[in-house]
């Protein structure tokens, strides 16, 4: 864990969140600053930075965020409509929490992309 990341403090249980949903690949919370009426992360349960590190043997973290989102997304009523899946990487990208996570929008017509 790193010592100073508030997703493995909440995967740790020492910041308090409800978890929605935790697997052995990854855990999911709502957002605290929603950005659409559903706005969920699915997170990797090993602290894992940056995307150029990633190797064939995450292959199964990354399966299982994907699977838990697109459940997620149906247990929020969320996949008929459709919903957008985010990784932010690095600064250009607006990356804040320096913990590799996967944001589900939804419940919306969300915009463009730019
Ligand atoms: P990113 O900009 O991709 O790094 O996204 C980080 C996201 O984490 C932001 O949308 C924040 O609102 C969200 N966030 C930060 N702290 C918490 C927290 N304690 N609980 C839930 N979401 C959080």
């Amino acid at each position: 864990m790193a010592e100073q990341c508030i997703f493995c403090k909440i995967r740790d249980g020492q910041v308090k969140s409800n978890i929605l949903h935790r697997d052995d690949t990854c855990f999911v919370i709502r957002d605290i600053a929603p950005k659409a009426p559903v706005h969920l992360l699915v997170i990797p349960n090993e602290h894992f930075t940056v995307l150029t590190s990633l190797t064939p043997g995450h292959a199964k973290m990354l399966g299982g965020m994907f699977i838990a989102a697109q459940q997620m997304a149906v247990r929020e009523g969320v996949d008929k409509a459709g919903y957008r899946l985010v990784i932010n990487q690095g600064d250009h990208a607006g990356q804040q929490v320096p913990h590799l996570h996967l944001h589900v929008l939804g419940g919306r017509q969300l915009t463009a992309m730019g």
